[in-house]
Parts: structure tokens; C-alpha cells; sequence
């Protein structure tokens, strides 16, 4: 993922001898010992940006319907919307983006 760490991903040092070996073989080419499995990279940490990001698009999203199709903004659409829009869609898609960006301020305290 991150192109810094493509060195450190290349090769793995030899438990055995040192010397680095290719992460792709699992026997050292200089000792001929056989190379354990280590996961050098840790499991993507979830700090909880994304989530922020995502849920705030989401309110946004769900205000501007809520704006549109309430008939708040002066403009007059060109299309009719059904009613449910504004009682059920706007407050779901406000209150989802809410709730993931709640999510993400949590993710972000823990880390
Ligand atoms: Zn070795």
C-alpha cells in the first residue's frame, strides 16, 4: 500500500544466518534453512478518518435533500419528489451519516 515501506516488504532478514531473503521464498538461498512466516506489516490500523470523512458526506447529502425537497431554498425543482423523500429519506441518510462519523471520532480517540 504505502510505496516507503516497499523496501522493508522486499526482503526479511534470515532467523538463521542474517542475510535478507526474498519475502517470496519461504528457504533461505544462502543457508538453505527454511524461513518462517512473519507478518512484517501490521493490520491496517483504523484511525477512523475515513469514516469521519464519509459520514459528513452523508449529513451533507441528507441536508441538501432535506433543503431541496422541503421547499426551504427558494428555487422551485423542476421535477415533483413524493413526499416520503423528505419524512423518510432525508432523516435516514442524515442520521446514518451521524452515526458513521460518531463511529469515526470513536475509531479515532481508541487509536
Ligand atoms: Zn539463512
Amino acid at each position: 500500500m504505502v510505496p516507503s515501506q516497499g523496501q522493508a516488504v522486499a526482503a526479511r532478514p534470515c532467523a538463521y544466518c542474517g542475510k535478507p531473503v526474498p519475502t517470496r521464498m519461504n528457504r533461505c538461498p544462502y543457508c538453505r534453512e527454511e524461513v518462517t512466516e512473519v507478518r512484517l506489516s501490521a493490520p491496517r490500523r483504523r484511525n477512523g478518518r475515513r469514516e469521519i470523512r464519509r459520514g459528513l458526506m452523508y449529513m451533507l447529502l441528507g441536508a441538501v435533500i432535506y433543503y431541496f425537497v422541503g421547499g426551504h431554498s427558494g428555487l422551485s425543482l423542476p421535477i415533483t419528489l413524493n413526499p416520503w423523500m423528505i419524512t423518510y429519506l432525508a432523516p435516514v441518510v442524515f442520521l446514518g451519516g451521524l452515526g458513521m462519523s460518531l463511529y469515526g471520532f470513536f475509531l479515532r480517540m481508541r487509536s
